[in-house]
C-alpha cells in the first residue's frame, strides 16, 4: 500500500510490522520501552496530548492510514485512535488479538483491578506477578504471610519479601520452568495479552497446577477494520 501510514506500536508485532514499513511511514512508541534505531520507516517518541493531539499530527503529517498495534491493556491510546481517525478523517485499521483461552485442568480466575487481585490473593504466600509494573507501587503493602516475584521490563531494587525481576519476553518453557522453581511460587498472576511470546508461564502453571489470577481485559473501540492475526493486517496494507 503507498498511503502515508501512522502506526502506533508497542507491542512486538508493531516492531515486526515497523520493519517493513516505507520510509514515508512513522512508527509511535510512547515512550516506555527500547527505542528501535535500526528501522527503515521514520520513528517518533511520546504521547500527542490526547486525541485531539493525535488528529493533529494526523493532519499536519499527511497521514492517510492509522494503524493501531498497541498492547490490548493499552486502551487509552486504542480510544484516542479511533476518535481521532474520526476527527481526522481517515480510516483506523487495528490488530485485536484474541486472549488466551483455558485448557483442560486450567484453574484461571478474572479479577477486574487491583482491588479484586489483592482480595484474590489472600490465601496464597507466594504469587508471581507477570502483569506489569503495577505491582511496584504495592511493595510497602506486601501481606505478612507473602513474598512476591514481580517481573517486568525493568529491574529495580526489591524489598526484603519481594523480588524484582527485569526481563522481556520471549520467554522459553525451559526458562519458565526453570524460575517457577526457583522462586517456588504458588499462584501466577497476568495479564491475557493473548501473546505467543509470554504465553510458555501459562503452561507451566498447568503442569504444576497451580492458579492463574487474570485481569480481566478493558473495552476497546471498534474501528473501520480490526484483524485478530498479524498476517491478515500485513496482507491487507
Ligand atoms: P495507554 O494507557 O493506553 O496510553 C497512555 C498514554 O500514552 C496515551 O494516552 C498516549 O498519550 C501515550 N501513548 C500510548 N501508546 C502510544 C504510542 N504508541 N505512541 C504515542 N503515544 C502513546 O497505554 P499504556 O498501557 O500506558 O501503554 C503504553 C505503551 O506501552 C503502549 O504503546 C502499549 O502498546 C505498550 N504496552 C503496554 C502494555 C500494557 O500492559 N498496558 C504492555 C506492553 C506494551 P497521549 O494521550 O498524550 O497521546
Amino acid at each position: 500500500m503507498s498511503a502515508r501510514i501512522l502506526l502506533l506500536g508497542g507491542t512486538t508485532e508493531a516492531l515486526r510490522l515497523a520493519r517493513r514499513l516505507s520510509p514515508e511511514a512513522i512508527y509511535s512508541l510512547a515512550g516506555l520501552g527500547r527505542v528501535p534505531d535500526d528501522l527503515p520507516c521514520q520513528v517518533r517518541v511520546g504521547g500527542f496530548g490526547g486525541a485531539e493531539g493525535l488528529a493533529r499530527f494526523i493532519r499536519e503529517q499527511g497521514i492517510e492510514l492509522l494503524l493501531d498495534l498497541t498492547h490490548p491493556y493499552a486502551a487509552q491510546i486504542s480510544h484516542n485512535a479511533a476518535r481521532a481517525a474520526t476527527l481526522s478523517g481517515v480510516p483506523c485499521w487495528a490488530l485485536r488479538r484474541p486472549g488466551w483461552q483455558a485448557a483442560e485442568g486450567d484453574d484461571w480466575r478474572e479479577v477486574d483491578d487491583w482491588a479484586g487481585l489483592m482480595a484474590a490473593l489472600a490465601p496464597f504466600h507466594r504469587p508471581f506477578f507477570t502483569s506489569g509494573r503495577e505491582p511496584l507501587a504495592h511493595l510497602h503493602e506486601i501481606p505478612a504471610h507473602q513474598h512476591w516475584t514481580v517481573r517486568c521490563l525493568t529491574a529495580q531494587q526489591g524489598v526484603p519479601r519481594a523480588e524484582v525481576i527485569g526481563a522481556r519476553g520471549p520467554f522459553s518453557l525451559d526458562e519458565e520452568r526453570a524460575l517457577f522453581a526457583r522462586i517456588q511460587c504458588d499462584v501466577l498472576v497476568s495479564k491475557n495479552s493473548g501473546s505467543a511470546s509470554t504465553e510458555p508461564k501459562l503452561q507451566v502453571a498447568r503442569e504444576l497446577g497451580l492458579p492463574v489470577l487474570l485481569l480481566r481485559r478493558p473495552q476497546l473501540p471498534t474501528v473501520d477494520r480490526e484483524f485478530l492475526e498479524p498476517e491478515a493486517l500485513w496482507e491487507a496494507l
